[in-house]
């Protein structure tokens, strides 16, 4: 280990030599290396943590680029593991990266998880968050919590074997509607600051573990910074009794993909409100039935271009020429295909998405 590299933290009493070793040993795993995982990545890299794993099977986006900071607008298109390795062994050499280019699923995550101490909690979605936490609670491993959305952040230590657990908090997946970075927006900096704070906690619980001290880790606690007003809480989090996760027997702990569980509020408009829209002429926003042909062929709104959802499905990216799009309205013939084609827009990344309440049917009824 070259100490020259570690100096300004192993002057620290609290980290000295001892804390730096253990550091070394220790074994990280990051899931998802988005606008949380960039700057926590980094700052591990950085301080010497020994393994780092990340695990991400999306590729780099120019979307991405406002915030997370691991990408550069040369790495577009490349997968975002590979090019994350490459970064953090420049910036630290002794540290070994190990990288996953899939996503978390029930399937594969004790397996992967196994093989670490510590999970970053790097994602932006429910469904993720609550399989993280059901499988580190079968392996007894502490999860570094983070979470962004507009200009408020969150950072807690999920660690059932010293303290509560995320189903302490939210016992199962919420069914009101939530959104997620895509539809609701983000500011770049909360990320680095929700992600670096997940750094320091990492780094809290590698070299001194769960010993109350003056580096006590976020356990039993979360932090939220509501970054418009910057005022700071920090809200208790008790371990719940009945808890479904850390309550129960680990080995009757079932995990699940809870993907279709845990959709997100979709945009609705009625016929009136798309008329405004489609009256209000801006370019950037394109009208997309996404019926098959001859449902199109039969008739279909004005100034719509078709892509049905069959292809959108197989494809499920932006078709040519609409990747500059700020706003996508989709309609099919009564709104059920509508939302199935409108999530994947929003997972293409498309900023602002919505689909027509009611399809042709509620149309054709107003005209
Ligand atoms: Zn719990």
């Amino acid at each position: 280990m070259n100490l020259a590299r570690y100096a300004r933290q192993t002057i620290l009493s609290e980290v000295g030599l001892a804390g730096q070793t253990r550091l070394k040993k220790t074994r990280v795993i990051c899931i998802g290396v988005g606008g949380l995982g960039a700057p926590a990545t980094l700052y591990l890299a950085a301080a010497g943590v020994g393994t780092l794993g990340i695990v991400d099977f999306d590729r780099v986006d120019e979307i991405n680029l406002q915030r997370q900071i691991l990408f550069d607008s040369t790495e577009v298109g490349k997968l975002k593991v590979d090019v994350a390795k490459r970064r953090l062994e420049g910036l630290n050499p002794e540290v070994l990266i190990e990288t996953y280019p899939c996503g978390l699923t029930a399937g594969n995550a004790l397996k992967i998880l196994s093989h670490y101490d510590i999970v970053i909690d790097g994602t932006d979605n429910f469904a993720a968050k609550f399989l993280i936490n059901d499988a580190a609670v079968r392996l007894g491993l502490p999860v570094v919590y983070g979470s962004i959305s507009r200009f408020e952040g969150q950072v807690s230590v999920f660690w059932a074997k010293h303290g509560p657990c995320y189903r302490c908090l939210y016992p199962v997946c919420p069914d009101t509607p939530v959104m997620n970075c895509a539809e609701s927006g983000v500011l770049g900096a909360i990320a680095g600051i929700i992600g670096s704070m997940q750094a320091a906690e990492t780094i809290k619980l590698a070299i001194q573990g769960t010993d109350l001290g003056p580096l006590a880790p976020l356990l039993g606690r979360l932090f939220v910074l509501d970054c418009a007003t910057m005022a700071p809480f920090i809200f208790q989090v008790p371990k719940k009794t009945g808890c479904p996760a850390c309550s129960i027997p680990v080995d009757q702990i079932h995990l699940s993909d809870l993907t279709e569980v845990c959709v997100a509020k979709l945009e609705e408009l009625s016929v009136m409100e798309l008329m405004n829209e489609i009256g209000r002429k801006d370019k950037s926003v394109a009208l997309i039935d996404v019926r098959e042909a001859e449902e199109w062929h039969d008739g279909h709104i004005p100034g719509a271009v078709n892509v049905p959802l069959s292809l959108l499905s197989k494809t499920r990216t932006l078709p040519a020429g609409l990747g500059l799009l700020r706003r996508v309205v989709v309609y099919c013939q009564s709104g059920m295909r509508s939302r199935q084609a409108a999530r994947i827009f929003i997972e293409c990344g498309v900023p602002s998405v919505a689909h027509l309440r009611g399809g042709m049917v509620a149309w054709a009824e107003v005209m």
